[in-house]
């Protein structure tokens, strides 16, 4: 039998996501943020879903290539900027455009051979501390990229590093209002379009949304504000994760459960295995109580997360049956409730879902 775990990507919650992210910042343009293959989505997929956005913004330049072997069109840029001079044909072939953020790169465009202009967004470091040139030089890099022949269009761009503290917090947001007034003051006067916002800006500072808004995360339906979920925002989660019970066994009081035998029963009782583990990308992290959902029932985790298997303490389900479907995430139990269990985000659970488990879309 084929292992019953899989991962159903929802094409519509993307497209309605997409549609949220537009409501909100009515007077911008979409860059579709699709690394990390999608948020762990599938990069193809995804794309396919969101044609409607104005860019794709990815991390790794095999990722445009797969994109325009799919045979999408729409404008894609390379957030990390490119490493080396045999990346600039590359970039000029597929017609992708690149961030620029470190003075090695500007070297490389002024001995670039001749060849179509590359659209270029320069990257200003306004206090994450990543990517980016300093505020001060942003004036001289400015012109020094506009003065070369392989430059394209200027982007001036940032990243915010604590945008999920919102503008409207009284005691929160420091950060991000002084990017915000950093980025102006470093960009004045300059020509060009500005891009600052990713998602959590999206949804918490629509003054920064400016003329391209780079949304991830909430295009998958996934928060990252702590204490809240996706729906919250009214965006829909994009991927529910599943199995199915491939046992249930009754074991005595007193018993222990799993590996290293951390959770002992209180009395006899139903245990049910699943046919998932952190082998699919469910993070070993979560401890006994994390949520799962069984006949539409939440049900706790008990013992440790293995790699094919996680046991479940199924005394609230007495109906359960073997082949019963479980979900682990999914619209009705959001992911970011798991990543809280598990110390994590939303965004790291969904892209470590590995390569065994099968993907649906719906
Ligand atoms: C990943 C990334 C984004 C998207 O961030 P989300 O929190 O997923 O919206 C936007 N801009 C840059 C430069 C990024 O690296």
């Amino acid at each position: 039998m084929a292992r019953p775990t899989s991962a159903t990507v929802h094409i519509d919650a993307l497209r309605h996501n997409l549609g949220q992210v537009r409501l909100r910042a009515p007077g911008s343009r979409v860059m579709a943020v699709v690394k990390a293959d999608g948020y762990g989505h599938g990069l193809e997929r995804v794309a396919r879903a969101l044609t409607g956005a104005d860019a794709f913004g990815v991390a790794a330049l095999s990722d445009a290539e797969r994109l325009r072997a799919a045979g999408l069109s729409q404008p894609i840029v390379l957030l990390s900027g490119f490493d080396e001079p045999e990346d600039l044909p590359r970039l000029r072939q597929l017609g992708v455009q690149t961030v620029v953020h470190h003075a090695s790169q500007l070297e490389m465009l002024e001995q670039a051979a001749p060849g179509d202009a590359i659209p270029c967004w320069l990257k200003v470091d306004t206090g994450m501390h990543r990517l980016g040139f300093a505020p001060e030089t942003v004036r001289e890099v400015h012109a020094r990229l506009a003065a070369m022949p392989a430059v394209g269009e200027i982007v001036l761009m940032t990243h915010f590093a604590s945008s999920d503290e919102f503008a409207d917090s009284p005691t929160q947001g420091r950060q991000t209002r002084e990017q915000i007034r950093i980025f102006h003051e470093a960009t004045a006067g300059l020509p060009g379009l500005r891009s600052l916002a990713n998602s959590a800006a999206v949804l918490g500072w629509r003054d920064a949304s400016a003329d391209w808004v780079r949304p991830g995360g909430a295009l998958y339906g996934l928060s990252v504000v702590a204490g809240t979920t996706g729906a919250d925002f009214g965006l829909r989660p994009a991927m529910t994760l599943s199995t199915r019970l491939i046992a249930i066994n009754r074991i005595r009081q007193g018993e222990c459960i799993g590996y290293s035998a951390t959770w002992r029963c209180p009395e006899d009782m139903p245990v049910g295995v699943a046919a998932i583990g952190y082998g699919d990308g469910y993070p070993r992290h979560a401890p006994a109580g994390t949520p799962v959902l069984v006949r539409g029932r939440r049900v706790p985790v008990i013992g440790r997360v293995s790699m094919d298997l996680m046991t479940l303490d199924l005394r609230g389900v007495p109906d359960a049956r073997v082949g019963d479907a479980v979900t682990l995430w999914g619209p009705e139990l959001p992911a970011e409730t798991i990543a809280d269990a598990a110390g994590t985000i939303g965004y790291e659970l969904t892209c470590s879902i590995t390569r065994r488990v099968r993907f649906v879309e719906q």
